[in-house]
């Protein structure tokens, strides 16, 4: 139970907005998966996954085997693509029927000697190439090793070969994005030609779907674009704002000139105010770095500047000119030029941002 009044709002139709707008710029036939690791970029994990279900989504991925076992316990069918499942956990994920990416020639034969040991037939597996990233994968070297194992065993079915672009939303590294493309075509040939029958293949993520036509192959990864969000300020307004983040005021305190305000007198006022403090903090994943007035929130349509020191529980706003009272709804962001600013105060992406906030705020569809 959680009856926190600080609220994350998913807004579901903004979801669907941009899914069709990725959609859009896909050719005929073109699968899409929906990336639904780290809770759903920070979002919901279940209610992400059932609407995105409902939407036709053709496949879900996560990073770790628990977040698969997630869905799978909320009676999500879609397949679900485990991108770094862990050798300890293959039994545990065959057993959720999920897909593990295998990466290494170690991770590869283990499953193999599991599958076999399982007696299981054709069970879905993923294979990923590396091709300039070196984080995860095998190399386009590794090809007849894999091709040879696959064809001598019947406890695994390849499902997709994928790989991953470095920088796939930096414009000044287009000739390297091209030649991971070229790299992954390659491999892709040499495993249609050979392996008797056709895996999806696939290589783009959001950045990708839009610079790299040439790379959706015949399914995309679709991750961040999903709460709005581009390498292109420009095509940020093509699409809609998914979360909001909503608190209330707690108190509100009239400082004389001179006072300070929080932790380490971390503000000091420099003349008659009025403050209100909200129930948010660096705990809930309000960074201590959107302090000391590098960020501001939205009281009854005014801005209020976040004074002084973040704390763990609560903040500090300055409302002088602000009429409110304790209970008034605040606004902590509801834009995507919110969420980037936030990104902007504390020197990091969207990506972090929208990920940082934890269990204790509540989440919810509308
Ligand atoms: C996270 C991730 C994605 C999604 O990337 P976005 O930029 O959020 O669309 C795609 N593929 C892999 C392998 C990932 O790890």
């Amino acid at each position: 139970m959680n009856n926190n009044p600080t609220v994350l709002e998913i807004d579901l139709s903004s979801i669907e907005h941009n899914l069709n707008f990725f959609r859009s710029k896909l050719q005929k036939g073109t699968k899409v998966l929906a990336v639904v690791k780290a809770s759903a970029y920070g979002s919901d994990p279940l209610i992400l996954s059932h609407f995105l279900e409902q939407q036709h989504v053709d496949y879900f991925a996560v990073a770790y085997t628990d977040e698969g076992i997630t869905l799978r316990n909320a009676g999500i069918k879609t397949p679900i693509l485990v991108l770094h499942p862990q050798i300890s956990n293959l039994e545990l994920l065959i057993e959720y029927d999920l897909e593990p990416n295998l990466y290494s020639k170690k991770i590869f034969l283990d499953f193999l000697h599991l599958s076999n040991r399982l007696k299981l037939t054709a069970y879905p597996i993923h294979i990923k190439f590396n091709t300039g990233l070196n984080r995860l994968g095998f190399k386009s070297s590794d090809t007849d090793f894999l091709l040879e194992q696959l064809k001598n065993q019947d406890s695994a079915y390849l499902s997709s070969i994928f790989s991953h672009l470095v920088a796939s939303e930096d414009g000044n590294e287009s000739v390297y994005s091209i030649n991971q493309i070229k790299a992954f075509k390659s491999i892709a040939d040499d495993f249609t030609t050979s392996l008797g029958y056709q895996p999806v293949m696939h290589m783009s993520n959001t950045s990708g779907i839009i610079n790299y036509p040439e790379a959706h192959f015949n399914m995309v990864r679709l991750g961040l674009g999903l709460f709005g969000f581009t390498n292109d300020p420009k095509l940020n307004s093509s699409l809609k704002n998914v979360l909001s983040l909503k608190t209330v005021i707690s108190q509100i305190h009239q400082i004389d000139m001179g006072q300070s305000v929080g932790y380490n007198r971390g503000f000091i006022s420099q003349k008659d105010m009025k403050t209100a403090t909200l129930p948010i903090g660096h705990a809930d994943g309000f960074f201590r770095s959107f302090g000391q007035g590098m960020t501001s929130v939205e009281v009854n349509g005014h801005k209020a500047p976040v004074i002084g020191n973040v704390c763990m529980d609560m903040i500090m706003i300055d409302v002088t000119n602000i009429q409110c009272e304790e209970g008034d709804q605040v606004i902590i962001f509801d834009s995507q030029q919110d969420i980037l600013d936030l990104a902007n105060a504390a020197s990091t992406i969207s990506y972090e941002i929208l990920t940082a906030f934890t269990s204790r705020i509540r989440r919810i569809s509308i």
